[in-house]
């Protein structure tokens, strides 16, 4: 049975969908006016990981995650640079993208941009308008917290009193408002050259809350599961995404709040001046490799912060080269017919093991566990020829099973079968036929990924497993 935290609640909680068999889940992605931070990828790879378990469990899964593409640092940066906020923003996008893939990240089914969605916002806040939530100020419109007297209920704040710059995230606008806690859901544009939409409610552009709102209830219902993000975005964002859908519906808007704990580095918030920043991109270059941050991230359930350091991400590359080891030392053997019950039923303890540690609030600590404690109990026994055919198929589907959610074991690299490779081989053939070299290299490239290294000969190509 799946139990986690609910925020709103503030309990564990069993997990039950509303449609039976079926879940929707949305993740408020990445604002994406730089490369994703390892804080982001983290927070990416806990809602990878709550997607892949809803699926190991049998769910359907539709997941949407929204890409924030117009905000006030895309602005300023995109004026810098002398580009259109979408020409600014496309170099982010293709980069989350490939940072994501090289994590291991499935895509998510659904990814709306905000500013592909301007009419869904305008009239969600249209609605609010006529229910009077909303009220306008000169050429801005505003959240009527005071219309809304469960606010609060998800951060559990108490709202007495003047809030505005209680959180790095509040919005300290310098329009008139009626009261300080009010958000906006449309702005007006502060200048000529800010990019602006004209629509029914004025020209202006879109608070960032109103975005998570419209588009996770376009794509998800008025009503759906799961909504997950990163512990910062409790309060105000989601207090507000609240504040604005079950304002507008009068339903409940999000059934489980899942937070994932902050990233730091060396104990302390990542910031570019304290220098502690630090890109996906940047650990990429120094070498270590996406499996072994992958592995990092998880190594720590969501629940808890997740300190990095350079250290434990060298340990974890170790780690994973030994489980990738393992898997193949498993898969290479030559066994003997039949089974061998003791390792038959490791097998299966590992399996429930597995999934009462996922059960038990996504553990993905634990579940690390029960791989490394099974992996040494094999590792001995192949040292001591015991392990059967009837084993060595049992114990590779577990890991697979397993590692349909973990994702650790880079399985696609050490099994790519012959023909797989000969058809990218027959690819690279024709790429140089065309004289499209670059194509060539790319194609050696990915093989060289997955282990296949290339020898052009004087009789053609022939290619070797590493
Ligand atoms: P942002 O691009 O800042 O809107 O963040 C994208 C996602 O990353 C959100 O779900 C944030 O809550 C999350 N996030 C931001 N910083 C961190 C961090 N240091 N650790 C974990 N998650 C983070
Ligand atoms: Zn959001």
């Amino acid at each position: 049975m799946l139990k986690f935290r609910n925020t709103l609640s503030g309990r564990i909680e069993e997990f039950r969908p509303l449609n039976e068999g079926e879940v929707r889940f949305y993740y408020c992605g990445p604002t994406v006016w730089d490369y994703g931070h390892i804080g982001n990828f983290r927070s990416a790879v806990a809602a990878d990981i709550v997607r892949r378990y809803l699926k190991f469990k049998g769910y359907k899964v539709t997941h949407v995650m929204n890409i924030t593409d117009v905000e006030d640092r895309i602005i300023a940066k995109s004026q810098e640079a002398g580009l259109g906020i979408d020409d600014y923003t496309a170099k982010y996008i293709d980069a989350l993208w490939e940072d994501a893939d090289a994590l291991g990240c499935e895509r998510p089914d659904i990814i709306p941009r905000a500013t592909r969605h301007i009419p869904e916002m305008v009239s969600l806040i249209e609605k609010l308008l006529v229910t009077n939530h909303a009220y306008r100020s000169d050429g801005s419109i505003y959240y009527r917290i005071a219309s809304f007297p469960e606010y609060g209920k998800l951060s559990k704040i108490n709202f007495a009193g003047n809030i505005a710059g209680a959180s790095e995230r509040v919005d300290t606008d310098k329009y008139e408002k009626e009261d300080a806690r009010d958000f906006a859901l449309w702005k007006e544009p502060a200048s000529e050259t800010e990019p602006a939409w004209d629509t029914e409610i004025g020209r202006g552009r879109p608070g960032w809350h109103i975005e998570c709102s419209a588009m996770s209830m376009k794509y998800l219902g008025e009503s759906f599961d799961i909504h997950a993000g990163g512990i910062d975005l409790v309060f105000p964002h989601h207090e507000n995404e609240i504040a604005q859908s079950e304002g507008a519906t009068g339903k409940q808007f999000v059934r489980y709040w899942i937070h994932f704990e902050h990233l730091k580095v060396e104990g302390e918030t990542m910031s570019k001046s304290k220098g502690n920043y630090y890109t996906f991109r940047d650990i990429a270059a120094k070498g270590f490799s996406p499996a072994a941050i992958r592995y990092f991230l998880l190594s720590v359930p969501y629940n808890k912060q997740l300190n990095f350091t350079f250290d434990a991400l060298a340990g974890a590359e170790k780690t994973v080269a030994g489980l990738r080891d393992f898997r193949a030392r498993l898969s290479e053997a030559k066994t003997e017919p039949g089974s061998n019950d003791a390792l038959h039923e490791a097998a299966q303890r590992a399996l429930s093991e597995f999934e009462a540690a996922m059960d038990d609030d996504l553990n993905t600590s634990v579940a690390l566990a029960v791989v490394h404690n099974l992996s040494r109990e094999v590792n001995t026994a192949l040292a001591r020829k015991q392990v059967k055919v009837e084993n060595q198929r049992e114990l590779l589907e577990v890991i697979d099973r397993i590692d349909t959610v973990l994702n650790i074991f880079g399985k696609s690299q050490r099994e790519m079968l012959d023909s797989e490779v000969q058809a990218m081989l027959d690819d690279r053939q024709e790429a140089r036929r065309r004289r499209d070299f670059g194509r060539a290299d790319e194609i050696r490239r990915e093989l060289a990924e997955r282990g296949i290294i290339l020898e052009d000969t004087k009789d053609g190509v022939r290619w070797k497993r590493k």
